[in-house]
């Protein structure tokens, strides 16, 4: 394999072809059905598949079929398959889908509007994930102009992972066999530690999502002749956090939440921690003067990435403080979004949040947790020799340093899926989701240099995959 004519096909592509193509996609406010319920009427999901659909079938790739899955009331699948020349096959995932625009965005920089500024490109949805089509269909070219073989490449880009992936399942049933029996999977929707090494992801958490309501009135009262005699729905509602999760610390107190961290998952973590030092935390545009949780990067790691934690992200019943008056509100609303460990089962951890919040509610208010979704995180089989070896020779190759390994604090539903689905496969499971490049708030940006190097990368664990036996 010439690593310098693979980086040089993908420095090509990605500057002439891809990077014209994630502008335009920018520009898709496509956000996923959980925060555009009218996807559909909108025509934005179907502006985003179609513009990849048009990029995919323009490129030079031997006897690939591109296709477009449909299933009513379901956002599409993208599916490109391309044939091998080995016996096997490769699955690699992407989503188009995004998320909304959050607030905060710098002066210049919009979720809608693509900037290309210092080597990024801002703006919602590039990194997170539009850029995995292009960068999976690229290592593939890359292979086939030098005539290298690979197995068979079946690319599924979905459209519903920002909502927990509810739709993915349907396609995959849907396509039967025809999806064939993957012994790798390729997932670009992660995270990297930096900017300078390959980084791949070896678990992932869980998240629960749901609503907590307490009601103590049947409608507002003047809180001078209300409070003292009727408890606030705000102060019930800190009451039944704090049987979840101490306040001072976030540790979570439902000891059955609390999964024991595996050695091998502890010593990956301690490794990334010296990589990274106070990057780890350094990161986060805290606020002057602010620390952080612990000050050992390691324990901050391991508090990300294995251990549970809840934050609450949503309110309801609560008015804006520039109309709210003096009054003793009937109710209160807050969305709870509690991330898993990895191993925790989800649906064994919902029961017994729920246990706890609306057991023995105080004063008798009335409490209601509902849960609106539960999935589960994903730990990554054993690493195969193969493929542990051709990721630190990609990382040297393309990045000049050796692959670290980490958990993520986020999800990605489809992982978990596959892991169950596919109990023998391998994952190289990356992304271009480094510091500050935040998917999901303001100011959202791709790397491109790493994007370029990362798509090189996996050009040449396909090269590896298909060589193995
Ligand atoms: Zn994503």
């Amino acid at each position: 394999m010439n690593n310098e004519a693979i980086q040089s096909l993908v420095t090509r592509v990605w500057d002439d072809s891809i990077l014209p193509q994630l502008v335009e996609y920018v520009r898709i406010p496509n956000k996923s059905p959980t925060f555009d319920p009218d996807w559909e009427a909108h025509g934005h999901m179907e502006a985003a598949v179609q513009l990849m659909r048009r990029w995919v079938e323009a490129q030079p790739i031997r006897g690939m079929r591109v296709e477009v899955l449909r299933l009513p009331g379901r956002t599409p699948v993208l599916m490109v398959d391309v044939p091998g020349q080995v016996q096997d096959c490769v699955l690699m995932y992407g989503h188009l889908d995004k998320q909304p625009e959050f607030t905060g965005w710098s002066d210049g920089l919009e979720p809608w509007t693509p900037v290309l500024r210092d080597g990024k490109l801002y703006g919602r949805g590039g990194a997170d994930d539009g850029y995995a089509v292009f960068a999976s269909l690229t290592a593939i070219r890359a292979l086939q102009e030098q005539g290298i073989p690979h197995a068979r490449c079946v690319i599924l880009i979905e459209a519903s992972e920002e909502s927990g992936s509810p739709d993915l399942p349907h396609h995959i049933d849907a396509l039967g066999d025809r999806l064939g029996t993957p012994s790798l999977v390729v997932c670009l929707d992660a995270e990297c530690g930096n900017y300078a090494q390959l980084w791949c992801t070896t678990s992932l958490r869980g998240n629960l999502i749901g609503a907590l309501r307490v009601d103590v009135l049947t409608e507002g009262v003047h809180s001078g002749t209300a409070s003292g005699i009727v408890p606030s729905s705000f102060r019930v509602l800190r009451e039944l956090l704090a049987r979840v999760e101490d306040a001072s610390s976030g540790a979570m107190l439902l000891e059955e939440l609390n999964t024991p961290i595996p050695a091998d998952r502890r010593a990956q973590a301690k490794a990334a921690a010296t990589v990274l030092g106070d990057t780890v935390f350094a990161k986060f545009p805290l606020v002057p003067g602010m620390r952080t949780v612990s000050n050992d990067p390691l324990e901050l790691l391991l508090n990300n990435t294995w251990r549970p934690t809840l934050s609450v992200t949503g309110a309801d019943g609560l008015p804006s403080c520039s109309s709210a008056g003096n009054v003793l509100r009937p109710h209160t609303t807050l969305k709870l979004s509690f991330r898993l460990a990895p191993t925790m089962n989800p649906a064994q951890a919902a029961a017994s949040i729920q246990r706890t919040l609306e057991c023995d509610p105080p004063y008798g208010t009335r409490v209601s947790f509902r849960v609106e979704s539960a999935m589960g995180g994903w730990n990554a089989p054993t690493l195969a020799p193969w493929l542990e070896r051709s990721m630190h020779a990609a990382s040297q190759s393309f990045f000049g340093r050796d692959a670290m390994y980490m958990g993520t604090g986020g999800s990605i539903p489809f992982m978990g899926m596959l892991g169950e689905r596919f109990p023998g496969t391998q994952f190289l499971v990356t992304g271009v989701l480094g510091p500050q490049s935040n998917a999901h708030g303001p100011n959202e940006f791709l790397h491109i240099e790493t994007a370029k190097r990362l798509t090189a990368c996996v050009s040449r664990v396909l090269a590896d995959h298909a060589a193995r036996n």
